[in-house]
């Protein structure tokens, strides 16, 4: 048998992003995932499809699965020849017990690694605008437990000592004991009025920051309900805050948007309303699949030659049928003959990447835009390959013109399986900010995928983004509340007018 091994890998602080290469690299090659509820779910994602994910989330004291539990569960998949990676949230030596379950590894003779993680007292002031050492302010700093039962007689942390003796001060896991941290520090000699922030949920949607002093923030505290996961961080550097706080600051920070695009498509959109600071959800509505016979596009590419038009309707459209060219042998040099039109800038793009030349893209990125600028269409021969569900406008306009136009089915679009209890969560929890639809399908699919009762729920909380006006009708119809709506019909446009929205 294939033998088992653990590693101990830094989940980093929240924020994805912030996760090693080699944890990266593990995550997507282990047999079994175990993580907790500071790691990111999202990094399971990258687990193989056959891995086996358990978690054993804890949060504050309550364990969901305690650590003895944990300890054999690690033993016994390492033993049963799995390799295991073991997600902790931050670092694994940080606060994380991952020092005792190394122990316990060693014990039974299971082989182990650790990958160090970014850990959030690190992490999270830097997100909340505050570099943890300075020049000017600090030379010192320290990370702290403040989980130490207050009452308890031999302490384990020297309060004199670490009061004046060191320059910042990171807590971890100690909320509860704010009280208590506030007035040791200020009978050790710290000044009261030393700025101290609370740094909740750090690097991720939901960080929320504050600020007072130690003779404040207990109070702060207990206003504002302050709960964990939350760094407390003491020390002159706070007062950096001011300049730097640029995770806080940008324009859709703090917002969680559902994209509802094709899984293929949707990671690009993703990226821009991250890049701009949202958290968004992927919640696909539509994948595309090969139709159920290539026969008509088969024999239309067989007589290219004959027709005086090409006209690409999406990039899906351009990617089957370059996909099917290469496997009946053919190559692009087998479509020459008509010009090539495209709606829209990704479709001319995808076709301009191949070294296709794009005579026609118009203004207007819909069906109609094509009808104002194509010219004399009567007598000429259009090949539209195109989705089989897919608006008549464009063929039907065009045959009115007297154009003799061939419509044939390049691809599919199915309704996948969504992560509808996660978006029914969110929802419910008040933390969706927003719905986007890039186009009329979408809308309908992502309508279809609930039941009557979810929907209604879901449109009562949640306002929605619809990328042109056809769009927006089809949402209306459905009952969204369409609140932001591109002049231009493009997902940057629609990414710059959430952003917009989201600001004014
Ligand atoms: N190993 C982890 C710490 C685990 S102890 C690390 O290196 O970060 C758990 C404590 O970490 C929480 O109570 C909280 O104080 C802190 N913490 C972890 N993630 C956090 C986050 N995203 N924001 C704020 N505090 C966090």
């Amino acid at each position: 048998m294939k033998k088992g091994k653990v590693y101990l890998i830094g989940a980093g602080p929240g924020d994805p992003g912030l996760l090693t290469v080699r944890g990266l690299e593990l995550i997507k090659t282990c047999d079994a995932v175990v993580y907790d509820y500071l790691a990111n779910p999202r990094l399971l994602e990258h687990a193989r499809a056959d891995a086996e994910k358990i978690y054993v989330g804890k949060k504050g004291g309550d364990h969901t699965l305690p650590q003895e539990d944990i300890n054999t569960l690690l033993v016994r998949l390492a033993t049963n020849g799995k390799s295991v990676a073991r997600l902790k949230g931050g670092d694994p030596y940080v606060f994380g017990r991952g020092g005792e379950e190394a122990e316990e590894l060693v014990d039974a003779g299971v082989e182990f690694e650790v990958v160090p993680g970014v850990t959030s007292g690190v992490a999270g002031p830097a997100y909340a605008g505050i570099p943890i050492t300075h020049r000017s302010f600090t030379s010192t700093m320290a990370f702290i437990t403040g989980h130490e039962d207050p009452d308890k007689q031999d302490t384990a942390i020297q309060w004199d000592k670490i009061a004046t003796g060191v320059g910042t001060l990171v807590f971890y896991m100690g909320v509860k004991n704010l009280p208590m941290i506030a007035e040791n520090l200020i009978k050790n000699g710290r000044s009261a009025k030393t700025p101290v922030a609370l740094v909740r949920w750090g690097t991720t949607a939901d960080q929320q920051t504050w600020i007072g002093t130690l003779e404040t923030i207990a109070d702060i505290a207990l206003r504002e309900k302050v709960a964990p996961p939350t760094l407390i961080v003491v020390g002159e550097v706070i007062s950096l805050r001011g300049r730097l706080n640029w995770f806080e600051k940008r324009p859709l920070f703090g917002k969680r948007i559902i994209v509802t695009r094709a899984r293929a498509q949707a990671s690009d959109f993703s990226r821009r309303l991250e890049e701009m600071g949202a958290t968004t959800v992927e919640f696909p509505t539509i994948e595309t699949v090969p139709p159920d016979s290539w026969d008509a596009l088969d024999s239309a590419l067989a007589r290219i030659r004959e027709y005086d038009w090409l006209a690409f309707t999406s990039v899906n459209g351009v990617g089957y049928v370059m996909k099917r060219i290469a496997e009946t042998g053919r190559d692009i040099r087998d479509l020459a003959g008509p010009k090539v039109c495209a709606i829209g800038k990704k479709t001319a793009a995808s076709l301009e990447a191949l070294g296709i030349r794009v005579a026609l893209v118009p203004e207007e990125f819909r069906a109609e835009g094509i009808l104002s600028v194509i010219g004399e269409v009567g007598g000429k021969k259009i090949l539209i390959p195109r989705a089989k569900e897919a608006r008549e406008i464009l063929p039907e306009e065009l045959a009115k013109r007297g154009a003799k136009v061939d419509v044939v089915t390049a691809y599919r679009t199915v309704r996948p399986e969504g992560n509808k209890a996660e978006v029914l969560q969110l929802v419910r929890a008040g933390r969706m900010d927003m719905v986007t639809f890039a186009s009329s399908s979408t809308v309908s699919n992502f309508a279809g995928m609930f039941s009557p009762d979810e929907l209604a729920e879901i449109i009562a909380k949640v306002p929605s983004a619809s990328i042109g006006p056809i769009t927006t009708e089809t949402a209306k119809k459905f009952g969204f509340k369409v609140l932001v709506e591109p002049k231009e019909y493009t997902i940057e446009a629609m990414t710059k007018a959430i952003s917009a929205h989201f600001s004014s």
